[in-house]
This record gives C-alpha cells, sequence and structure tokens, in this order.
C-alpha cells in the first residue's frame, strides 16, 4: 500500500479516508494515533493488523465534543461530566459503560469503553469532518515507543495504512490518562498527560492500580489490559535508575561501559562523553521530559549499544507518568537508590 503524505490543507481527504473505512495517522497532543471509523469493525480489525497488536487490547474512541459520550456510553456518572469540564479537550481517557453499538473490536469484547476528546487544534478539525467516532491506539508497531512526530509514524506505519496527517510534534508527550469510572472510588489506570493530583482535586479519592507502579505477578490481571504488555521499548535492554539525580548519574557513570547508551537530564550528558547519550532535558522540566522521552528511546534503534541507563524523575505530577514509561520500557528491571 502506497502511504500518502496529507496536510493540514488536505483535511477533507484524511475525513473521507476515515468515513470510508480506511486507517489514518493522526496527530494529537498526547502522541501520534492511528485512527479508523470506530463504528466499522473491518476498518477497525485494520488497526490490530497494521500495529500487529494483540486482539484482547482494546482501543480508545476519540470524540469531538462532550456531547457526544451519550451516544456510546451508558449510566454516564456526573464525575464524567465534572473531568470533561475540567479537562476536556485534552489527554484524558475516561472508562465508561458501553452502549451496544460500540463494536466488540473496539472494545476487546469488555462491557466498557475508553473514552476521549483530545485537544489538538487540527485533531478536533479532523473528528468534525469526518463525523464519527474514531478509535485510535498509539501509531507505533505493537511494543515500540509511541510516536511523537510525523516522522516517527512514518518509520512504523509507512506502507501499511492509507495516510498519515502531518500535524508538528505532540505537545504533551506521552498518552492520555486513563481513569476509570466504572468503580469507586474511581481508579487511574494509566498514568498521562493530566495528573494525579489534578484527578484528585475533581475527584477526591482515586485509587492507583497497581500496574501504574509494579510488574503485574501470576495471576494478577490489569484492569487496563494494554498494562500488561512490554511496551515504548527500544531493542536494547533498559536499565532505569530511581533517586536524587546527582546521584542516579553517578550511579549510572560507575557502572556504565562506554558500548551502553544512556538516556539522562541535559545537565548529566558532559559525565560521558565517550557514549552514545540523548538528553531527555532539564531535571527540573517533566513537561519537556515528557514530550522527549519516547524520541530518546527511539533514537537508540539507530545506534549500536549494547543496553541502556537510564535517569528518572521523581513521581510527582507528570513524572508519574514518564516513570512508567520508563519502567515499562525496561520490563520493570529498575534500581532503586531512594533506600
Ligand atoms: P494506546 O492508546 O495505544 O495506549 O491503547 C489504549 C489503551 O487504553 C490500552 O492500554 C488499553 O488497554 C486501554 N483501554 C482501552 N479501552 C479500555 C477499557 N474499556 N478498559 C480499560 N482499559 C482500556
Ligand atoms: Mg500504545
Amino acid at each position: 500500500m502506497n502511504t500518502k503524505q496529507l496536510t493540514k490543507a488536505e483535511l477533507e481527504e484524511a475525513a473521507q479516508i476515515l468515513r470510508r473505512g480506511g486507517l489514518v495517522g493522526i496527530p494529537t497532543e498526547t502522541v501520534y494515533g492511528l485512527g479508523a471509523n470506530g463504528l466499522n469493525p473491518e476498518a477497525v480489525e485494520h488497526i490490530f493488523q497494521a500495529k500487529g497488536r494483540p486482539q484482547d487490547n482494546p482501543l480508545i474512541l476519540h470524540i469531538p465534543t462532550v456531547a457526544w459520550l451519550e451516544r456510546y456510553c451508558q449510566e454516564i456518572p456526573s464525575t464524567a461530566y465534572e473531568l470533561a469540564q475540567a479537562f476536556w479537550p485534552g489527554p484524558l481517557t475516561m472508562i465508561l459503560k458501553r452502549k451496544d453499538c460500540v463494536p466488540d473490536v473496539v472494545t476487546a469484547g469488555m462491557e466498557t469503553v475508553g473514552m476521549r476528546c483530545p485537544s489538538h487544534p487540527l485533531c478536533r478539525q479532523l473528528l468534525e469532518l469526518a463525523d464519527v467516532p474514531v478509535a485510535a491506539p498509539s501509531g507505533n508497531l505493537s511494543g515500540r515507543p509511541s510516536p511523537t512526530t510525523a516522522a516517527d509514524m512514518w518509520e512504523d506505519m509507512d506502507g501499511k495504512i492509507d495516510a498519515i496527517l502531518e500535524g508538528g510534534s505532540c505537545s504533551v508527550g506521552v498518552e492520555s490518562t486513563i481513569i476509570d469510572l466504572t468503580c469507586t472510588p474511581p481508579r487511574l489506570l494509566r498514568p498521562g498527560g493530566i495528573t494525579l493530583e489534578q484527578l484528585q482535586e475533581v475527584l477526591g479519592e482515586v485509587a492507583v492500580d497497581a500496574a501504574v507502579t509494579r510488574q503485574l505477578q501470576g495471576e494478577e490481571k490489569p484492569k487496563a489490559p494494554g498494562m500488561k504488555y512490554r511496551h515504548y521499548a527500544p531493542k536494547a535492554p533498559v536499565i532505569v535508575v530511581t533517586g536524587k539525580p546527582e546521584e542516579t548519574a553517578a550511579y549510572i557513570l560507575e557502572h556504565s561501559t562506554k558500548q551502553e547508551g544512556i538516556l539522562c537530564f541535559e545537565e548529566y550528558e558532559h559525565l560521558f562523553p565517550e557514549n552514545q547519550v540523548r538528553s531527555i532535558g532539564s531535571s527540573g522540566d517533566k513537561n519537556q521530559q515528557a514530550r522527549r522521552i519516547f524520541q530518546a528511546l527511539r533514537a537508540f534503534d539507530h545506534t549500536d549499544v549494547t543496553q541502556i541507563w537510564a535517569q528518572c524523575p521523581d513521581t510527582s505530577g507528570i513524572g508519574l507518568a514518564i516513570a512508567n514509561r520508563l519502567k515499562k520500557a525496561a520490563g520493570f528491571h529498575v534500581i532503586d537508590l531512594t533506600y
């Protein structure tokens, strides 16, 4: 298949492709998504094929306004509207009870569906023009770091999908926060651009799913099926080191060899003149770290490093999402210097 590059001026063509059952790479504020008409099971099926995504991993439905929630969800609690008021359009996905019109392939047969109203201006225009809910996971090949530029998406999806809509670099850089509103208290299933602290301000008590912070054991099942897979991973194995930045930098300096890659805060780049080094930005700027984390992980795939050492921010604010992506990329191989 010849994948077409589409620009802002060709938005109508992107909308048409979606309406007629094709696949489009779509910029959002979080990461690039791989979108299809969410009411067309065959089109949604093709998302799983293009990504090599396991069938039991459901997709998120993207809608242009909160008013569309009732088309696809039932028994919607008032907290959904409170969250929408506070954070939509934006990087928050709500898990709600689905209506029967939502195809099984979208929800992996579950009775719930993930709903999001994104804020990226081009994405919003596309959703309005397409006039269908767009089912979309991140636009990477399954298991790889998510794409945060159109170029990343080309790397993974060239020849596999109908088109990629060019929409610049993603402003958040990590996937949406997922909050399950079908349980009490509401449960954070995946940390993201809307922080736990922000959710607590609206909801009060919020439970945090175990899969957010640690590897699940044996029979334990995460409520977001996607959280059980190794994910976001570059080709070389990753070791995450947590603790104070100056201490983790010193630890990595002591234990790494020059064949190994270093993913670090920019203050420590100069310590590793002989290594492949990728900076995720200043240790004090977590928003920048979030924007850079996936590209930094991807960049090592163009080198011959045998292993990657990664510094990790603390888990306050969006640090929880960055730490979660890094630890998952590492298969939870973490050296914790905070004890
Ligand atoms: P992605 O956007 O590629 O990260 O994929 C969507 C994520 O949303 C996956 O981790 C899914 O497991 C999660 N998800 C989608 N729908 C649901 C749902 N109904 N319940 C729980 N998690 C969901
Ligand atoms: Mg994904």
